[in-house]
């Protein structure tokens, strides 16, 4: 029985694959193209345990139908992670609303019409965006938790890219749950969510480090990259291992107590002093051409925003996330190693 993977070609997804294999997984990954498909399947060593299959546009309904139909009986675990993550969108609803709930609509579709029986599993990689208020994230008194959801409506969360994003989050994951709700006589699957606030750490492969990375990771590319006299942004919010994001997918699948959880994946709050204290730290090579700012005054020693209490995550997964100062070290090594500054 294999392990389904949509979206095998992200960020996240490449460190899930690259855990499931190492706990001898079958993997079946899913590509927007062959030469995507070339490409991860020859960097993973052309593993007998690892296919992957075309899967083009998930705004379209039937898109994972062809797969399921191929694979479905051999599939017992589906972790759905494919999902638009940008902020360049201008047509917000078809760039970032229609994939992401569509694509969780179709793929649990297709899991009802080929693989009832057999997948007993899903884990949607959801985010902190389906559970954040824009309203209230900087004010010190309010508390998130997994019980909490984004508030944004279908046309509200359209007001700009960043509100669209996690409006698409929202609507994806409220699509599972409810679809569940709607179908659990018909299908054999417990469900459960991973919602991780900004995931950084390094890029499963070295080679794919880039002038350009993944929407998250790009915040500590640009800042390891920053001249001494650019302002520091007042960016705020939580990080999270990807390695230990990862992990938590494949706990999700795993664990009978992780039925119906939310997962909300985070580490604690940072904000870019933070990071550019880290850097400046850890990096002799970046002192002096990289911006200090006001050292030790960032969100890691001083309230800044809404709290986060994920308290109960924590206690089901039992296991310990990485420090900030453990998931900047390891982004910004990659990224000076690749430039042969370290
Ligand atoms: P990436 O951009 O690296 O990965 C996104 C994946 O989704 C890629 O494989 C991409 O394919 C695929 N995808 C996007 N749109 C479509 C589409 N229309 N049709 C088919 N495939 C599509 O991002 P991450 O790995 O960071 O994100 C993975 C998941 O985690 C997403 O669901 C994201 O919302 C969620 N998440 C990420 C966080 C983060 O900080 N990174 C935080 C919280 C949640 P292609 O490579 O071809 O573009």
């Amino acid at each position: 029985m294999s392990v389904f993977v949509s979206g095998a070609t992200g960020f996240i997804a490449q460190h899930i694959i690259g855990q499931l294999l190492e706990q001898n997984y079958k993997v079946i990954g899913t590509a927007r193209s062959q030469a995507k498909i070339d490409k991860l399947l020859k960097q993973f060593g052309n593993k007998p345990g690892f296919t992957m299959e075309i899967v083009n546009d998930i705004s379209e309904l039937e898109a994972f139908d062809a797969v399921f139909k191929k694979h479905g009986k051999d599939v017992k675990y589906v972790l759905h992670t494919a999902s638009p993550f940008h902020f360049e969108s201008t047509n917000i609803e078809k760039d970032l609303l229609l994939p992401a709930v569509n694509g969780t609509k179709g793929i649990l579709e297709s899991i009802k019409k080929y693989a009832a029986d057999s997948v007993e599993r899903v884990v949607i990689t959801s985010s902190y965006a389906a559970i954040m208020d824009f309203k209230v994230e900087n004010d010190v008194n309010t508390v998130r938790t997994e019980a909490d959801w984004n508030p944004d409506t279908w046309e509200s969360c359209q007001a700009n890219a960043h509100t669209g994003y996690c409006g698409s989050k929202k609507f994806a994951e409220k699509t599972a749950w409810e679809f569940l709700e709607a179908n659990k006589n018909e299908v054999k699957f417990k469900l459960a969510t991973v919602n991780p606030v900004f995931v950084f750490g390094p890029q499963y492969f070295d080679e794919d480090v880039s002038t350009k990375l993944n929407t998250s990771c790009e915040y500590v590319n640009q800042l390891v990259h920053a001249k001494a006299d650019d302002p520091i942004l007042p960016v705020c919010g939580g990080f999270i291992d990807v390695r230990d994001v990862a992990k938590a997918h494949i706990l999700a699948m795993q664990k009978e107590e992780l039925i119906g959880q939310r997962l909300l994946m985070t580490g604690g709050k940072f904000n870019f002093q933070d990071i550019v204290d880290i850097l400046n730290e850890d990096f002799p090579a970046l002192q002096g051409n990289i911006p200090v700012g006001k050292p030790h005054t960032g969100a890691q020693h001083k309230q800044i925003g809404a709290k986060v209490d994920n308290s109960k995550t924590k206690s089901l997964l039992g296991f310990e996330f990485r420090t900030l100062k453990e998931v900047i070290d390891d982004t910004a090594a990659q990224i000076l190693k690749h430039e042969g500054k370290l």
